[in-house]
């Protein structure tokens, strides 16, 4: 645990370079780092520092067996299998089902509540055949089942439900093959409940009843009235694409009982968007939904079930507030939520109560699965003085001057700020002076470097010299970003952390090893992709952001290794091939005995053949259009056989090896 005056003592939340400073007096523990990087907060179910300064990974839960994360990737390099590299803790996988299911019957008993909970993994979560197979597997216990919102995703969960108590929950626009899909496979044992999105479904629904002379068990989508918030509240409310308003589902139950449909209408559901931020909102949503079951039932339709949809969100910050990269409950509360508000729903109008459902998918999956990827080096503007030489031009010779100015000002002085503020805007002025004098041809290219030079000089003079615990000027305080150091990742964050880029999403970052060393620089990541959004430039700080994380200077002929937790949901589906990188090689684990591990699966990323032929190139073709080119080369003198040879060979094993950078 960490004492409460190291937090005082190192602030996560304004940690900057001078705050490093302050605590450069008592050697760096890996406490310290546990501390900066909140990993106390977000990760402490599975994650904490060892004494050797490494992550160490508990995926069975906190205080049980552990595994060094250095180690394993050590063995993994062993085996070829370098960063990037996505790690899938199965162990964790089965910990966060396990837990899901346990918030629900601490809730139930808590409340007395006489039925029970019974999830569906929503499979646009994780798409991943194993991870749909484990959740399966490890869920069949508590009859955890599926939920489709696609006719592939139904012909996953078709597939792949074996129990015949578990639930497939059909949501997403169904056609007629969709429906008659789902009313056959009722036939074939498995529990398909078809969720009405649209008015329009119910004419198919019973047309293809009546064709097929069976019904499938039916459930409607509710359009609540509730507020949503956070990113995906238009998933809710009058106005959102899904589900059917009140007067509809009053209309629909019609039309049911008309055809003889009303007695498989069993469920209602709703889906309130993804992360919910705020406890609130989802006890308003539940008090409307429990009074339309209620509604629903005096209209004659059996029920059975409520299905509270997806949204329970993850603490990416594990700051315990309501804004977009946490939550201001705990999974405890939700489940409390749910049941203490449907009971009371229910018991209040004497209605037996529902089975519970939710389809908790970045609940479920956020935490399993770590991405690490490796540093291939750095880049800093130079804060090098240029050398004096005799006759140097004037915008120059006032940068000089401007830079000993800000030489002289004393952080502590009164008015430091403003003449801080006043020097900076000088060095500006002189070096848009060099710049102009170089456009019209008076200055020469060694002169203009040096007026670049002596402005990051003055810009490094300027932020060393910012007082603490005052209001900055926010031009000053961008300053540490423009002088920060860029970090090469090998990764693209269109493929692997799509989220960051799309939708500003926060995930936590940060070094794996070294913890027991103080990071010195402040920096950003910068990915392999040609696209100037392919950088990591916002970090998690305590329910607010920071542009610049804290990391270590790199060594000479040691790799550097980031991780990049919490991305289990999504971000593998949602990538895509911006310039052509593919997926990384990703791994599944699983402890054995202590500190023992077993690979269960290893699936391999793209090659660059995979990448090309599914843009339609064909890479033999590509391949001998090469060679065709190397021996007319040959042919005319211009390059040797061997060259040739070698040029075909580089390409030809370059098409079988994954997308990213060799170490
Ligand atoms: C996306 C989605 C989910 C999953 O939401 P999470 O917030 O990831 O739990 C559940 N149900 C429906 C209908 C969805 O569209």
């Amino acid at each position: 645990m960490i004492s409460q005056d190291l937090y005082d003592d190192c602030p996560v939340s304004n940690l900057t370079k001078s705050n490093l400073k302050k605590t450069q007096v008592r050697e760096w523990t890996v406490e310290d780092s546990a501390v900066l990087y909140g990993l106390d907060r977000w990760g402490k179910d599975y994650f904490s520092i060892n004494p050797a300064g490494n992550i160490s990974i508990s995926p069975k839960g906190r205080d049980k067996d552990n595994i060094d994360l250095m180690f394993l990737l050590q063995e993994l390099n062993g085996r070829n299998l370098k960063a990037p590299l996505l790690l899938r803790f199965d162990d964790i996988l089965e910990d966060r089902l396990k837990k899901l299911h346990e918030i629900f019957e601490t809730a139930i008993s808590k409340y007395g509540y006489k039925g029970h909970y019974q999830g569906v993994f929503p499979i646009k979560c994780n798409h991943q055949r194993h991870v749909v197979e484990k959740i399966l597997n490890y869920g069949h216990k508590w009859n955890f089942g599926l939920e489709a919102g696609s006719k592939a995703e139904l012909l996953i969960a078709l597939a792949l439900i074996n129990n015949p108590e578990a639930l497939l929950i059909c949501n997403g626009y169904k056609d007629k093959r969709y429906i008659e899909t789902a009313i056959l496979a009722r036939q074939l044992g498995k529990n398909p409940v078809v969720v009405i999105e649209q008015f329009d479904e119910i004419n198919r629904i019973i047309t293809s009843s009546k064709k097929l002379g069976a019904a499938p068990l039916i459930g409607f989508r509710a359009k609540l009235s509730s507020e949503g918030n956070g990113r995906w509240k238009s998933s809710i409310g009058e106005k959102s694409k899904f589900g059917l308003s009140v007067p509809e589902i009053l209309k629909a139950v019609d039309k049911l009982k008309a055809a003889g449909l009303l007695q498989e209408v069993k469920l209602l559901h709703f889906h309130l968007g993804s992360q919910i931020n705020d406890i609130a909102i989802l006890k308003d949503a539940l008090q409307e939904a429990g009074q339309i079951y209620i509604e629903l039932k005096r209209l004659g339709a059996p029920m059975g079930y409520l299905d509270v949809g997806g949204g329970l969100g993850i603490d990416y910050d594990g700051s315990q507030t309501a804004t977009a990269a946490s939550t201001n409950y705990s999974l405890q509360n939700y489940a409390n939520d749910v049941v203490a508000t449907i009971q009371e729903c229910c018991h209040t109008h004497n209605i037996e109560v529902p089975t519970l459902i939710s389809e908790s998918g970045r609940a479920i999956v956020s935490h399993f699965s770590i991405l690490i990827f490796n540093i291939l080096g750095t880049s800093s503007v130079s804060r090098d003085i240029p050398k004096k030489s005799s006759k140097e031009c004037l915008p120059v010779e006032n940068l000089r001057k401007t830079m000993m100015h800000i030489q002289e000002i004393n952080k502590s002085s009164e008015n430091s700020i403003s003449r801080l503020q006043e020097a900076w805007n000088d060095a500006i002025k002189f070096k848009n002076d060099a710049l102009n004098s170089f456009r019209l041809g008076y200055i020469d290219l060694p002169e203009r470097a040096k007026a670049e030079e002596l402005t990051w000089v003055c810009a490094q003079a300027v932020v060393d010299r910012l007082p603490e615990n005052q209001l900055i000027p926010k031009e000053l305080q961008e300053l540490d970003t423009a002088l920060a150091e860029t970090y090469y990742a090998n990764l693209s964050i269109f493929r692997s952390a799509p989220d960051t880029w799309a939708i500003g999403q926060l995930f936590p970052v940060m070094p794996i090893h070294r913890l027991n060393e103080k990071p010195t620089n402040l920096g950003h990541f910068a990915d392999l992709t040609c696209d100037s959004d392919g950088k990591l430039g916002t970090f998690i700080n305590n329910g607010q952001s920071k542009s610049l994380l804290e990391l270590h200077k790199i060594k000479h002929n040691e790799p550097y290794w980031i991780g990049m937790f919490l991305g289990g949901a999504y971000q593998e589906v949602m990538g895509n091939l911006h310039n052509l990188f593919g997926t990384t090689n990703a791994v599944h684990i699983r402890l054995t005995n202590h500190r023992e591990y077993k690979l269960d699966h290893v699936i391999r990323g793209n090659t660059k053949a995979d990448v090309l032929t599914s843009m339609e190139h064909n890479p033999s073709e590509l391949l001998e259009r090469l060679r065709m080119s190397s021996e007319l080369a040959i042919e005319n003198g211009k390059l040797k056989i061997n060259d040739a040879q070698r040029l075909l060979e580089h390409l030809e094993t370059s098409l079988r090896q994954i997308t990213y950078l060799h170490e």
